[in-house]
């Protein structure tokens, strides 16, 4: 479950409950594309802005380990770090965020889902970036932030079609309203995160959705054409 803490920042109970330092903002922030508004938020989330590292975000697959501060990482969605004093960030619009830890290695890792990157098995390759830096597979947690859901995520005839094929029938990834397809872009990352081998009960969903509720998040589909901004997820040891 997701909660608003005292400024204004979303936290899982999962997370919060392995006592690993995360957050998800929201509109509320402003655009973390500007650097005032990120810092602002490391600062109430108790990190200095130096501390931060970010992706470039390409909408590929590629994951890079963090082991110092440095500038953003290159061509990559996801980053991984088990070096105390780093914060992980990605950032998004009705793309998937998902932020990971392992409280035993206190291994973390935040990751940027869209479509592309889901079908590309994202969400796996940050669990095995992840195992091989020392966390164990059957304790690590997982909390699906703010996204665009089925409810308002309509897609072509062609996308539906190779998230069928990849999934499965079955999945309840793919949906058919009236003469539209719709895709879940969090149960199709649950499926990736279990067929690697996350427990279940340690994958914690939300009952957001960035275009339902655009007073509270950004949504690109619905301001891409008056403005839209980006939210911060993070994550760190
Ligand atoms: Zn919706």
């Amino acid at each position: 479950m997701l909660t608003l803490n005292n400024h204004g920042i979303y936290e899982s109970s999962l997370l919060t409950s392995i006592a690993i330092r995360h957050g998800y903002s929201s509109k509320s922030h402003g655009d973390t594309r500007k650097q005032a508004v990120l810092d602002t938020i490391l600062k109430r989330g108790g990190w200095t802005p130096q501390q931060f590292v970010g992706a470039e975000q390409v909408h590929g697959n590629g994951i890079a380990y963090v082991d110092s501060v440095m500038d953003e990482v290159r061509a990559v969605d996801g980053l991984v770090t088990g070096k105390s004093g780093v914060v992980l960030g990605v950032k998004t619009a009705d793309c998937v965020p998902l932020l990971l830890a392992d409280p035993d290695s206190q291994v973390v890792a935040a990751v940027h889902a869209g479509w592309r990157g889901t079908i590309a098995e994202i969400a796996i390759k940050a669990v095995e970036a992840m195992v091989a830096k020392g966390a164990k597979l059957h304790s690590i947690r997982v909390s699906i932030g703010p996204h665009i859901r089925a409810c308002c995520y309509s897609v072509s005839a062609d996308r539906a079609a190779a998230f069928t094929e990849y999934f499965g029938k079955n999945s309840e990834v793919v949906m058919k309203k009236a003469d539209s397809w719709y895709l879940d872009l969090g149960k199709a990352n649950v499926h990736l995160l279990t067929k690697i081998g996350i427990q279940p009960a340690y994958i914690e969903m939300n009952e957001l959705c960035t275009s339902c509720q655009s007073d509270t998040f950004y949504s690109y589909r619905k301001h891409k054409d008056n403005g839209f901004g980006e939210m911060i997820s993070f994550i760190g040891v």
